[in-house]
Formats: C-alpha cells, sequence, structure tokens
C-alpha cells in the first residue's frame, strides 16, 4: 500500500482492477510453528505482467516511445553525454536512468562491484508458479523451510503467486531437479506440504532466476542513476522491493525535473539522488539481510517465532521496520 497512492496518480484506477488488498501475515518455521500479524500498512497483489502492461499504455497515451525486445548492450558516458547501445540502434541522450534489476549483461560490462566474485557473497535462487489454490484474498502467508522460505498470496483473476528463494546450495543438492528439492526440503514444513500437494499449477515449468544477492549497490555509478533492484536487493521475505522501486522512481521524477530546469547541476543531482537512497532503504535492506539470516536456520527461526509471539509489540515492530511510509 505504500505505492497505491503513487499508482493511482500515474493514471491507473487500480480500483478498477479489483486487485486483493492484502492486510493479514502468517509466517511460519520449518517445523511448522505459525505467527500471525495483521499487517497496518497493508498491500495488494497484482502480477507483474498485469502491472507492467497497464503501466505501459499509460506510458504509450502520454507519447513514451517504447522499444519492445530490445536489449541494451553499452551504455558510455562522455563529454556530458550517454551513448547507449541496443539492439535497435545507438541513442544519445543527457540523462541515463538503469532500471534493469538485480542481475543483467550491463552490470558486468560496468565491472559493477558486486559482480566480482566475493568469497562471502550468498546467491539464492528464486522460484515462481502461479497456482489455483484455496486462499483467503487478504492474507499473505510466509513459510520457512531450510536455508529458504516461499511465499504466497492472491494476485488478479483468483490466481495465486506461489514464489520462494532458497540457497543455491539446495538446488545444487538435488542437481538442480527444482522438484525434487520441492519434495525433499520444502515440504518438510507442513504447511507448504499442504499446498505443493494439493494446488494446481498453471505453469507447465516455473520460472527460475539464479545468483540472487541481498544487499545495496552503488545507486549511481557511470553517472547512472539507478532504480529499483539495480541500486539494491531488499530480501523478498520483508516484501516490498516493487514499493521500493517505485519510492525510487518518484523521488528521481521530482530532481530531474530541477535538472533540467537548471536548478540543479549534474554534480548535485546525483548526491542528492545517493543520499536520499541510503537514507530512506539502506537500513530496510540490512535489517531485511538480518532477518533472512535468522529465519533461514531452523532452531533460531523456531526461536525467534516463539519469541515474536510473546509480544504483539515486537511483532508488529519487526515488521513495520522493513516497510516504509506510503507516498
Ligand atoms: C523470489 C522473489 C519474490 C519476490 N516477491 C516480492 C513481493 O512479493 N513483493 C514485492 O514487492 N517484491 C517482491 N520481490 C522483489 C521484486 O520482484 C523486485 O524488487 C522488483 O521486481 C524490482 O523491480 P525492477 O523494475 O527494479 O527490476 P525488474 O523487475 O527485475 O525489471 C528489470 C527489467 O530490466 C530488463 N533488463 C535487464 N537487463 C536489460 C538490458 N540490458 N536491456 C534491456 N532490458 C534489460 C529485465 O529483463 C527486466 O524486465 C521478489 C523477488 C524475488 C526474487
Amino acid at each position: 500500500m505504500e505505492s497505491w497512492n503513487f499508482i493511482q496518480r500515474l493514471g491507473l484506477n487500480l480500483d478498477e482492477l479489483n486487485l486483493p488488498k492484502i492486510n493479514q501475515l502468517h509466517v511460519s518455521s520449518p517445523s511448522g510453528k505459525l505467527l500471525t500479524q495483521q499487517l497496518d500498512l497493508g498491500g495488494f497483489g497484482i502480477s507483474r505482467f498485469l502491472l507492467d502492461s497497464k503501466l505501459a499504455e499509460i506510458a504509450n497515451k502520454k507519447g513514451v516511445v517504447l522499444l519492445d525486445e530490445c536489449r541494451v548492450n553499452n551504455v558510455a558516458f562522455n563529454n556530458n553525454s550517454f551513448t547507449i547501445e541496443t539492439t535497435k540502434g545507438e541513442y544519445s541522450s543527457a540523462i541515463c536512468v538503469g532500471s534493469w534489476g538485480k542481475k543483467s549483461n550491463l552490470d558486468i560490462k560496468l565491472k559493477r562491484n558486486f559482480t566480482k566474485e566475493k568469497k562471502n557473497t550468498k546467491n539464492y535462487v528464486g522460484v515462481k508458479h502461479h497456482v489455483q489454490y484455496d486462499l483467503q484474498n487478504n492474507l499473505i502467508e510466509l513459510h520457512n523451510f531450510k536455508n529458504g522460505y516461499c511465499g504466497i498470496s492472491k494476485i488478479e483473476n483468483n490466481v495465486c503467486c506461489l514464489c520462494y528463494l532458497t540457497d543455491s546450495e539446495n538446488l545444487k543438492k538435488f542437481n538442480g531437479n527444482i522438484q525434487k528439492m520441492e519434495e525433499e526440503i520444502l515440504m518438510q514444513n507442513p504447511f507448504l506440504k499442504s499446498i505443493f500437494t494439493s494446488a494446481t499449477f498453471i505453469f507447465k515449468e516455473p520460472i527460475a532466476i539464479s545468483n540472487i544477492t541481498i544487499g545495496t549497490k552503488n545507486s549511481v555509478e557511470n553517472n547512472i542513476l539507478m532504480l529499483g533492484d539495480s541500486a539494491g536487493n531488499i530480501a523478498p521475505l520483508s516484501g516490498n522491493g516493487m514499493s521500493i522501486a517505485m519510492k525510487s522512481s518518484f523521488v528521481l521524477n521530482a530532481l530531474l525535473l530541477n535538472y533540467f530546469e537548471k536548478k540543479i547541476s549534474r554534480e548535485e543531482l546525483e548526491s542528492k539522488y545517493a543520499t536520499f537512497w541510503k537514507k530512506e532503504f539502506k537500513t530496510r535492506i540490512d535489517f531485511s539481510k538480518l532477518l533472512q539470516k535468522l529465519l533461514k536456520n531452523i532452531r533460531l527461526s523456531n526461536l525467534v517465532i516463539a519469541f515474536l509471539n510473546r509480544s504483539s509489540f515486537l511483532k508488529s515492530k519487526v515488521v513495520k521496520s522493513t516497510h516504509g511510509k506510503p507516498f
């Protein structure tokens, strides 16, 4: 709900789409201990497919030229201007905003720090299914399993998004066989066993993405202003990755207006944006990383859930610390 007003202001009528509004959270430990919590701010369920297509319609109406099936191969900054090489030609621009997500060819091309192999960096694999499953519309469930967790909530058309993040080690143990890993590891959690054995799976194969790292990156690099996941990844356990992406574009939009009206220089634009990013998101992302570490350990997650269940004040504090304010 953080970004509900912002999306409506862009011209997308979310009420018309009749999306599920989510205000209840259930979290379980791998052995099935359950924590329940009301979500004060809450959220709404929508697939990225529907959201992106609606935003593209709005952009088209406003005269934005969108290039489909077009890959950016390189970006270079010279003489106060960017040269952008794409599979559909070369473009030059005064400003370049990077919104290429958690991992891209451009990260390697620009030699971004996090792409260099570090011994202690944890790599995760994300897997997404769309399923038919009898789940309350207002509920999001997060179920922990050994070295990972799986979330389920409703999106549009009464479909559920069933999505999990696991240490890549879990998948390696099963030679990359996702179904086997689900049976042997995820289904040790009784809630996940019930979901995986009774849901109807809509995709023939799940969508999987590997080499995910959690944490902040540089929000300005090679003079490119980074939005959303290209500036940092919050642990999906804390939700809100979409909201961070939108809030960063909302704030950058205001700064860019100042830049084009010559109220601020490029240096000021970059430093104001980098300061905003650090102040607004760094603590949230670092906290999500810590929470993720605690909950993926079977013994610790049982302890954390039992401890939080004793205090509704603490429960609500922990949930709030992963969220920002509506904008
Ligand atoms: C398992 C999992 C579950 C999650 N669950 C939630 C959730 O419940 N709620 C939530 O709010 N967030 C969730 N997130 C986080 C959320 O998905 C991201 O924070 C969000 O998608 C970030 O948006 P983005 O636009 O920055 O990046 P993305 O959505 O990754 O978009 C980047 C786009 O750039 C394109 N691209 C990349 N390189 C190039 C190139 N060179 N040229 C052209 N295009 C390129 C990509 O193809 C992609 O379409 C989850 C993440 C994971 C991994």
